[in-house]
């Protein structure tokens, strides 16, 4: 058995399994696609003291300093069940898509998560051309263009008082009649010049000339009327799913589907964490995906060395 399975291969995975090697003892690393949503990511410039690199390239980097450390990596397999130890310091169990079953001591769940896309013609062309699903990774790119943000929840209505700070206009737009997102954010939002608030509105298509984002076409749902906006730029903000559809069964989760996880990165099972995008941890980024996945590689290490001799 292993002595610690972290199982996901994005920044969170291979920090904590780097971690968890350093300390010699037996390491796994099960990814369905390692790198993660690193991959999908063309510039990078706040990877604190790297000033621009791209997604695949540091996917790449990641791969190699896991392999210096002998890890036991297990690329392209799915996990998809998990049975949690029947007493402390017992073996939990990882099943893959394939049949295989991996036994460990401990386990680091650090799937991710993925964002909801809109599914209109248009967004997947113009993906990273201007369209863009994270206003702290992406902002600066606008500076001083005209944007629109999708989703009129928390995350809509923060990334557009975020970005009005950033670009020449924000319109938000909200498929529903009013926003939902809490009070205090809408005043702040209604008291910014340069933002227009667009209710009752279903995205049509993003439009471009082929290489980038020239406009967005919308319904307004009260009078089935089309409009245009022309713009450079589209955030997306309608949601970000954590993958645990697979652990339902194993662990708790909250009413979003992210793993319930304290500061130091354990779960509601003894001798299993979790790390990044897929937990309660707040803001979704690179450098807080690593931190978490060394912080719980640190965890599970602790526990191990706890465990009664054999
Ligand atoms: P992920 O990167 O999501 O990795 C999850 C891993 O788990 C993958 O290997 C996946 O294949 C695997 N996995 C999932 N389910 C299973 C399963 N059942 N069995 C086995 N393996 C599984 N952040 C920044 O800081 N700066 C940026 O500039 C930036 N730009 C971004 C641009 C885009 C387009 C996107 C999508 C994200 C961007 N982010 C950026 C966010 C950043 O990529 C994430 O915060 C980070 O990758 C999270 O790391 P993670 O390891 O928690 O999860």
């Amino acid at each position: 058995p292993f002595d610690v399975l972290v199982v996901g291969g994005g920044p969170a995975g291979a920090s904590a399994a780097i971690y968890a090697a350093r300390k010699g003892i037996r390491t796994g690393l099960v990814a369905e696609r390692f790198g993660g949503q690193v991959l999908d990511t063309m510039a990078i410039e706040n990877f604190i003291s790297v000033q621009h690199t791209e997604g695949p390239k540091l996917a790449q980097q990641l791969e190699a300093h896991v392999d210096q450390y002998g890890v036991d990596m297990m690329n392209l397999q799915r996990a998809e069940k998990l049975v949690p130890a029947r007493s402390p310091g017992g073996l939990h169990e990882v099943r893959l898509a394939g049949g295989a079953t991996l036994k460990a001591r401990t386990v680091i769940l650090s799937t991710g998560a993925r964002w909801r896309s809109m599914n209109v013609p248009g967004e997947d062309a113009y993906r990273n051309k201007g369209v863009t699903y994270c206003p702290h990774c992406d902002g600066p790119l606008f500076r001083g263009k005209r944007v629109a943000v999708i989703g009129g929840g928390n995350s809509g209505v923060e990334a557009a008082i975020d970005l009005a700070g950033l670009v020449a206009h924000v319109t938000l737009i909200e498929y529903a009649a009013d926003l939902k997102a809490d009070a205090v954010l809408q005043r702040k939002l209604a008291s910014l010049p340069n933002v227009t608030v667009v209710t009752s509105a279903l995205t049509t298509e993003v439009v471009g000339d082929g290489t980038r984002v020239t406009a967005l076409h919308y319904k307004d749902r009260t009078t089935g009327a089309a409009h245009e906006i022309p713009l450079e730029g589209v955030f997306v903000q309608i949601g970000l799913v954590p993958n645990t559809e697979w652990l339902k069964d194993s662990i708790a989760l909250t009413l979003h589907g992210e793993i319930e996880v304290d500061a130091r990165g354990e779960t509601s099972a003894a001798g299993i964490f979790a790390a990044g995008d897929v937990t309660t941890v707040p803001f979704k980024q690179i450098v807080i995906a690593m931190g978490e996945g060394s912080k719980a590689s640190l965890s599970a290490f602790d526990y191990l060395i706890r465990l009664p001799a054999e």
